[in-house]
């Protein structure tokens, strides 16, 4: 230490003053209190940006005709945006044209990309919830705990909040561990796993995932999720959800399309009853930031549209939706630089106005452009 010197003293205080305002002026202007992050399991930018893949439909089609199928009498339609509008009409007309902004459609020059190279759920998850991906810590889907403490455990203690009111909702079990390097660090329900509920419907609901099965021993069914999510959303008032759903990826590794786009279709229908309690609750009209992505892409021809691993390339690209009072863009992203899904966890901590450097200086970095930067 150097020698008191008064009026440095206050020329210092003065600069810290002026940062304190500058900062409080910045906090002011941010509206988002809450945070939901939504993943849907290996659901490829074909499907999000384009609707029904015919190719694929044909492939997966008896004999190989799908014209008058129930699949292509829901879902087809003569340009790709009809075709996707058909698919998550809630999602494109309301979302995206007046709340929020997708990036990562190709035929508009923007990319999303995986910093990990082995192109499955688990790396993938924890390339989303840690922003640390390029190590390759995890390299199986084993259900251990996060070798990387995650963003939800961060933000659980820099907002001082109880265990239920930053919790993870999941169809696949292993979401369960994938949250947190701290068991318990972070309230869960994943995988078949009852939910405790005062409400006799909820507990049915709960009782009802053991009885109607999936074709998965890991993975429950979607509705199942949302219910019991829905559930805690409205009874613990979480400030942090994360909403794990699976069934898309599932379905595609069993080669059943149609099933695959009844899935999307169905979390379109979730996204909209979520959106509506939002906006007619006060802790969260206005107030809340979603950011929608998934773990990874799959193969982008009809012989390999199921699959997904280090071999298939086009599994490396995704996409990342945010719909944020805080965040100017509408509609989709063109050009720029490729987004990471290594800065999602800094992202969703800029939001609130927290520096996720502090618990992981490896992370990716903020996503600039969402906040009109
Ligand atoms: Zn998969």
């Amino acid at each position: 230490m150097t020698k008191k010197k008064p009026f440095h003293l206050a020329k210092c205080l003065a600069v810290l003053t002026g940062a304190l305002l500058l900062n409080s002026g910045l906090a002011a202007e941010r509206k988002t209190e809450n945070l939901i992050l939504i993943t849907l399991d290996g659901l490829r930018h074909q499907e999000l940006f384009g609707g029904l893949d015919l190719e694929v439909l044909k492939a997966t089609t008896k004999d190989g005709k799908p014209g008058g199928t129930k699949t292509h009498n829901r879902f087809w339609a003569d340009t790709p945006i009809a075709r996707r509008e058909k698919l998550m009409p809630f999602f494109w007309r309301e979302w995206m044209q007046q709340h929020g902004s997708v990036a990562g459609n190709p035929q508009k020059g923007s990319s999303v990309r995986l910093a990990n190279r082995l192109l499955f759920s688990y790396p993938g998850y924890s390339e989303i919830l840690t922003g640390q991906a390029r190590d390759d810590l995890i390299t199986s889907n084993d259900k251990v705990l996060n070798p990387n403490p995650t963003v939800l455990e961060f933000l659980r203690r820099k907002l001082g909040l109880p265990q239920q009111q930053v919790a993870a909702f999941a169809s696949w079990d292993v979401i369960g561990v994938a949250v947190q390097h701290k068991a318990g660090a972070v309230f869960t329900n994943t995988g078949y796993e009852a939910y405790t509920h005062a409400d006799p419907v909820i507990r049915s609901i709960s009782r009802l995932q053991f009885e109607m099965l999936t074709p998965w021993d890991t993975v429950r069914h979607d509705e199942i999720t949302f219910r019991l999510a829905m559930a805690h959303l409205k009874t613990h008032r979480p400030r942090v959800l994360y909403l794990s759903l699976g069934e898309t990826d599932d379905w595609a590794h069993d080669k059943r399309y149609d099933r695959v786009l009844a899935a999307i279709a169905r979390f379109d229908i979730f996204f909209k009853e979520l959106w509506n309690w939002l906006q007619n609750e006060a802790q969260y009209r206005n107030k809340t930031t979603l950011m929608i992505t998934t773990d990874h892409g799959r193969g982008d021809i009809s012989l390999n549209w199921h699959s997904h691993n280090a071999q298939i390339k086009d599994a490396k690209n995704t996409w990342l939706a945010v719909i944020s009072p805080d965040s100017p863009l509408r509609g989709e992203w063109t050009d720029g630089e490729p987004v990471v899904m290594d800065q999602i966890a800094a992202t969703l901590c800029h939001f609130l106005g927290l520096d996720y450097s502090e618990q992981n200086p490896k992370a990716g970095k903020p996503i600039a452009r969402i906040f009109g930067k």
